[in-house]
Order: C-alpha cells, then sequence, then structure tokens
C-alpha cells in the first residue's frame, strides 16, 4: 500500500509527520545492557497480574506483544526475560529523542515518551522534501541513540499515525519482516486505505469499542463512512461518533499542538493533613475531576489528554498523562483516566498534593448538542436539558474502558482486579489493587 519511491511530496502534500520509536521500553532495556541483545525481552508487570507494557521483536517473534496479559507472553515464549520499567531512562532517551525532532522542526508535538507528530509547514520555505527529512530523521535516531524507528507522512494526523504503523517491521509466521521505515499517505491513496483498514486499526478504538462496533455490523473503515453519525451516537457516544465519522471520511481536526503543558486547564490542591492510601487519592482526585470539567464546560472545549501530578512528603513527585483519541468534556470520563493514572504510580508515602489537568483542546462540536430528542431547542430549558443528555453521552462505557485499558498497558499494570464503580452512571472501571508496579524508581523525580 505504499507509494512508489520516485514520488517526493512537497511540504504541502505531506505537511504532518509522525515518528513512533520502535520497541522503546525493550530497546533502552537492551541499549543498557547488551547481554540482552538477540535475546526475547519485554518491559511490564512480572507478576500473576502484570501486563506487557514493550517487547523486543524477538519476543514478537513468539507472538508476544505490548497490553498482553504477562502469563500469556510467558506461556508463547518461555524465555521471555520481563523486566520491570525504569522511567528515569526512558525519559533521559525520550529528551534527546525530542532534541532530534526539534532540530528539524520546533513545531512538534510530543504524545507519550517515544512519539512525536511534527508539522512540516513552516519548512515550506526552506524547500525541505518531506521524505528526505524522514530519513534523515530516522538516521540520525539510529546513530545517535541507537534505536530504530517509522515514520510516517500524510495530509493530517489520522494519515501520518497510520503511515508509520504501516512503516514497522511485522512478523510473519515467525518470521522479522522489515518494515519500509518511511511511509507516506499520498492523496490518491488515501481512499483505498480507508476502505481496507478493520476498525480497531484506528486510534482509541480498543477492544471493547471495536466489539461493539462489530456487533453493529462495522468491521471495516469504510463500514463507518456509511453509518449515520446521530444512530452511532446511540451506541459509541457523541464524542467517539464524531470521530470515528470524521476519520472513516478521512477527517481529522486534530492540530499539531506545541506547549500543550501551558495550555491547560486544571486544579491543584495541597491538602492540609496529607494523604495516605490509593483510596483517599482517588477521592480527592473526584472533585479535581468535577472542578476541571466544569471549567471545560464553561469554555466550550474539550479536551484530549489528561495528566495527573502527585508530590509526596518526601518531596518528590510523580507526573504521568494520557492523550485520548476524542475529546472529554464531563468528570466521569475525566475522573475515569486520572484514576487510571493513579493506579499506575507506586505509592510509597504520604501525599501532600494533587493535581489534575486537561490539555490539547478541541472546540465543543455543538452539533452533538442538537442531537435532541424532540425538544425545542429555541427553549432555554430544553436546551439545558438537551446538552445535559448529550453530555452524558459523549462517551460511552466501552470507550472509557479501552482508554483506560490504553493505561494499564503502557505502564504495564495488571489487567484483572476489583470493579470500581464511578459515580451514579454506573461507568464500570476495573481498578487494580497489586504489587507488581514499576517499583519505587518509576518515572519520579525529586525537586
Ligand atoms: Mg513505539
Amino acid at each position: 500500500m505504499s507509494n512508489s519511491p520516485s514520488e517526493n511530496p512537497t511540504v504541502d502534500e505531506a505537511p504532518i509527520l509522525h515518528v513512533d520509536l520502535d520497541a522503546f521500553f525493550a530497546s533502552v532495556e537492551v541499549l543498557d545492557d547488551p547481554t540482552l541483545k538477540g535475546k526475547p525481552v519485554a518491559v511490564g508487570g512480572g507478576g500473576d497480574r502484570g501486563v506487557i507494557a514493550s517487547a523486543s521483536y524477538e519476543a514478537r517473534r513468539y507472538g508476544v506483544r505490548s497490553a498482553m496479559p504477562s502469563v500469556i507472553a510467558k506461556r508463547r515464549c518461555p524465555n521471555l526475560i520481563i523486566l520491570p520499567g525504569r522511567f528515569d531512562r526512558y525519559e533521559a532517551y525520550s529528551r534527546q529523542f525530542h532534541d532530534i525532532v526539534r532540530d528539524l522542526t520546533p513545531d512538534y508535538e510530543p504524545l507519550g515518551l517515544d512519539e512525536v507528530f511534527a508539522n512540516l509547514r513552516s519548512l515550506r520555505r526552506l524547500n525541505v522534501r518531506p521524505l528526505s527529512a524522514a530519513a534523515e530523521l530516522r538516521r540520525r535516531i539510529n546513530d545517535e541513540l541507537g534505536l530504530l524507528c517509522g515514520v510516517g507522512l500524510g495530509r493530517n494526523k489520522l494519515f501520518a499515525k497510520l503511515a508509520s504503523k504501516e512503516s514497522k517491521p511485522t512478523v510473519v509466521d515467525g518470521r522479522l519482516v522489515g518494515g519500509a521505515g518511511v511511509v507516506w499517505v499520498s492523496p490518491t491513496l488515501e481512499r483505498q486505505w480507508l476502505a481496507e483498514l478493520p476498525v480497531r486499526a484506528l486510534w482509541g478504538v480498543g477492544p471493547a469499542t471495536a466489539a461493539k462496533l462489530q456487533k453493529l455490523g462495522l468491521h471495516y473503515v469504510r463500514d463507518l463512512a456509511k453509518v449515520d453519525e446521530v444512530t452511532l451516537a446511540g451506541h459509541v457516544g457523541a464524542a467517539m461518533a464524531s470521530t470515528l465519522v470524521a476519520y472513516a471520511h478521512g477527517e481529522d481536526k486534530r492540530e499539531v499542538t506545541v506547549d500543550r503543558v501551558l495550555k491547560s486547564v486544571g486544579h491543584d490542591q495541597t491538602f492540609a493533613k496529607s494523604l495516605v492510601g490509593i483510596d483517599a487519592i482517588v477521592e480527592a482526585a473526584k472533585g479535581h475531576a468535577a472542578v476541571v470539567a466544569r471549567a471545560l464546560r464553561s469554555q466550550h472545549r474539550v479536551a484530549r489528554t489528561i495528566t495527573i501530578a502527585v508530590r509526596f512528603d518526601d518531596l518528590t513527585s510523580v507526573s504521568r498523562s494520557q492523550t485520548l483519541s476524542f475529546g472529554v468534556d464531563d468528570e466521569y470520563a475525566i475522573l475515569a483516566i486520572a484514576e487510571a493514572l493513579l493506579q499506575s504510580i507506586d505509592i510509597h508515602n504520604s501525599v501532600r498534593l494533587l493535581a489534575v489537568h486537561a490539555s490539547s483542546f478541541l472546540e465543543r462540536d455543538d452539533n452533538n448538542v442538537q442531537m435532541t430528542f424532540g425538544l425545542d431547542p429555541s427553549s432555554s430549558n430544553a436546551r439545558e436539558q438537551a446538552e445535559a443528555i448529550s453530555r452524558e453521552r459523549q462517551v460511552s462505557n466501552e470507550a472509557l474502558r479501552d482508554a483506560v485499558d490504553e493505561v494499564r498497558a503502557k505502564f504495564g499494570k495488571s489487567s484483572v482486579g476489583v470493579a470500581a464503580e464511578l459515580g451514579e452512571r454506573g461507568v464500570e472501571i476495573a481498578t487494580q489493587r497489586g504489587s507488581n508496579a514499576f517499583g519505587p524508581e518509576s518515572h519520579q523525580h525529586g525537586e
């Protein structure tokens, strides 16, 4: 599905670049301990309820995948070496990775530690060609960091991200097949790409949402292009429905946003009496989520990134964030993501400060609000009512469950556990109380 190498798009034809490091956590472990080279290595929770966060290609040859329970991974690959994560090391590599991207353009947006979107439009005057820029980026990342990566180019974030996925090596019948390294989705190929993709390939469609879509007879992205958005919203929530229908038509309004941390809505609270234990912290986060949701709604915005930060009594602090494929503005969704992030932290001390922030904004799509139930929109009361209904349906339980699963997979946490109910809407999120996290050194930085 790639283009012939003779095609050489301009910046206007391929303005968005997505670069994704290969098997990032596992690759850093191998770089730091060369005796691991060539062995099946994974990073994640090693216990009975652990989940794989990252697997080397040697491990993938045995069918080991990220987000897979460690028990199953071990069954598929008995020699698998599962290491606990060392987020300080991953962050150090990530900073160098960002420095290399910054040399190409300052107009870039990190997504987690190992992915970056870049907007190449400002390079138009320099006569930069996206395919050459992408090849050079790969070369520097390999030469200077010893890491491999895939680069995707496209008209928008949707195609750039799909293309970087396509550029990667794959495992076919236990054999590793090299990828193209750089893939560009040209405008003439866009339609064909979308038609052939399973819904699961779309960002934010996890197992729960995919199962729901399949039940509706929606297997491929082309099926989504024919569906009525309002009907779909009744099944997957307005936020997810509008995202999916837009993707199915090749549309993606998300811009590459720089300095997203500065543009956030958040609530920070220092407690008079420090909080002890995860339950007390999650309880406090409810109030934070409500404040953030209210602020977002008053600004008519939805946010795609939720960040939490915790400061302990020993003055160390931890922050974690998750970017969603859809925007949220309701407190239940914000709390569900915040809770999953909090659960991934090792709470080794009492907590004196908790912060919950939302960023990566989109305008709230007021078309969703028009999805009324025979109400008169000119009546302010009816509009309020419609807004309440619509708001309630911004995110479906399935979409939330997939997002929470993604947080867990990312940090290698357990997938099984206690079911907790979030609020009266009854969003069921399985939470985890295990001890097989990344350990005390994970992603912490003193001040
Ligand atoms: Mg990656």
